[in-house]
């Protein structure tokens, strides 16, 4: 048949297909398709209640929770647009989101209300705010009768992105754009887009990013049992794997931590299917790690960002050999049906090999930021996203991601990416974490300066890290200066926040970006 577009053409088509196979479940506590079906169709009931239709936003405050997913899948059958909040926020910051989306209700989780209670009272018209227990006693009414499900192109989605570069930005998302490159083919064309039924998806990443709730997404695509984690501890994967799941999404850092884990080595990995990671630079070494730590398992790298829903281009399993594979340092092509091309400032097409701005068009594609038109005219342009990321195509259509445009440093007219100096100084035995910045130069217009968490209870020596990297890069990407720092500073998605980094070192001054 034709693809399923929308979260209420699929809830009903699994309600259909496999009532009794579990569509979602947290501890134990699972939900089966039928009951999911039914269950929201009473949660429908309730945003009908609250005069709640197509184009009204709500919103979420707390953890990743069985119930917030419900919540989603049945705002979004009836085209109420769900804004899910990092829980990490503080007060002042959740409440510039809400009153930018303008949401008439907060459905806020165990353990937040004061949070969302000192977020309200700094605005002028705060939202309606219900708490998990009186949202449990509202679900209870009747279940909706027939109502018109929202189709393909009605906004149900509107997720804030990371606030990596500057202040986060709500990307609106459609059905269609959140199942376009999703919806499961007839003949699926790579044998990750093929699903078992008893598949199980883990769902520990943060669900106000896409990397969060996108997984809920693919699991509802997919007709397969998402396991919902309240966050992302190594242990809870560990479980997981143990649970029988059979892919995960986890960023780089949290790869890190499960790989490092003293359980990594006890534990039984051999049913994990595919590992996905992402939406962050991975230094090499690392990935090489968690290749051999999880060796059943195929490893995915997925591109992407919030305005293309996530993945746009993926690193397939066959790509991950560890024996003379320089493919291990691309994050992949174009998954099938988004493009992807490099452009130079005019908009032109580069040839393969040359470094420009990586630009996307897909189904996936946001329709625009929500209240910033400027910034949507900046990024889509005829149908493209403008990703912002520096990176060049080789003949095959793999990407390598050099970095952020913004992050791009230009040492003596040489451009500098610092994620590639990074994943050189990696390897360094006495460091932990580090970053790469540009700092004023007066020689140089700037230098290149690593900022560095060494590993506890290792001496560490700064000029031993910049010989170390003499021997691995041009000179001109050497770092001049090694700063040893307490804490990296990250958001909440785990990315490293280099402008938090570099802001001491330009004060008063203007650093030009591309
Ligand atoms: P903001 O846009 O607010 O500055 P952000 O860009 O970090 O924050 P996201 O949409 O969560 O917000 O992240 C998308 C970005 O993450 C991409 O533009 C890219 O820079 C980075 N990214 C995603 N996947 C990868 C990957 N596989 N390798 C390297 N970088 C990646
Ligand atoms: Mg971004």
């Amino acid at each position: 048949g034709t693809p399923k577009l929308t979260f209420d053409e699929l809830i009903r088509h699994w309600a259909d297909e496999k009532p009794d196979r579990v569509a979602l479940e947290q501890d134990g506590d699972a939900l089966t398709f039928a009951q999911l079906e039914e269950r929201s169709r009473r949660i429908v009931a309730m945003l009908q209640a609250h005069g709640l239709g197509r184009g009204d936003r709500i919103a979420w405050l707390g953890k990743n929770a069985r119930h917030y997913f419900e919540l989603f899948y049945s705002a979004a059958r009836i085209g109420v647009v769900m804004v899910p909040i990092g829980w990490r926020l503080a007060a002042p910051e959740i409440a510039y989101i809400l009153g930018d989306t303008g949401a008439k209700i907060l459905f806020t989780d165990e353990g937040f209300d004061e949070l969302a209670a000192k977020a309200c009272s700094e605005m002028k018209s705060p939202p309606e705010v219900i708490g998990t227990a009186a949202a449990k006693t509202e679900i209870a009414a009747a279940p909706a009768d027939d109502f018109v499900g929202a189709g393909p192109n009605d906004a149900v989605l509107q997720l804030y992105t990371s606030g990596t570069t500057g202040n986060p930005k709500g990307a609106v998302l459609t059905n269609a754009n959140l199942f376009s490159l999703r919806a499961p083919a007839e003949e699926a064309a790579q044998p990750w887009s093929q699903w078992a039924e008893d598949e199980a998806i883990l769902i520990c990443m943060p669900c106000a990013h896409i990397g969060g709730t996108g997984l809920g997404i693919m699991a509802l695509a997919a007709g397969v049992r998402g396991i919902v984690q309240a966050e992302f501890t190594p242990d809870g994967v560990l479980d997981g794997f143990e649970q029988g799941i059979t892919r995960l999404f986890i960023v780089p850092a949290a790869l890190q931590m499960v790989v490092h884990h003293p359980r990594a080595r006890t534990t039984d990995m051999s049913g994990v299917k595919y590992v996905m990671y992402g939406a962050a630079p991975i230094p090499l070494d690392l990935l090489r790690e968690a290749v051999q730590t999880i060796p059943d398992a195929g490893f995915l790298q997925c591109y992407g960002m919030t305005e293309t829903t996530g993945t746009i281009a993926m690193l397939p399993p066959e790509d991950h050999c560890l024996e003379g594979n320089r493919r291990m340092k691309s994050a992949g092509k174009a998954v099938p049906g988004a493009e992807l091309k490099v452009v130079c400032e005019n908009g032109e097409e580069l040839p393969s090999g040359e470094v420009g701005e990586l630009v996307c068009k897909s189904p996936s594609n946001m329709i625009g930021y929500w209240n910033l038109p400027e910034a949507t005219e900046g990024a889509l342009k005829d149908g493209w996203m403008y990703t912002g990321d520096a990176a060049f195509m080789d003949e095959d259509g793999y990407v390598y991601i050099q970095d952020r445009m913004k992050d791009m440093i230009i040492s003596g007219g040489e451009n500098v990416y610092p994620a590639q100096v990074e994943s050189a100084i990696y390897g360094h035995p006495a460091v932990g974490e580090l970053a790469v910045i540009g700092v004023p130069d007066d020689t140089w217009g700037e230098a290149v300066k690593a900022c560095v968490v060494p590993k506890p209870g290792v001496a560490f020596d700064p000029d031993d890290v910049i010989a170390f990297t003499r021997e691995r890069l041009a000179g001109f990407k050497v770092p001049k200066t090694v700063d040893v720092i307490a804490e990296m500073p990250r958001n909440a998605s785990g990315k490293i926040l280099r402008r938090e980094l570099r802001a001491p070192y330009w004060e008063g001054r203007d650093r030009q970006v591309n």
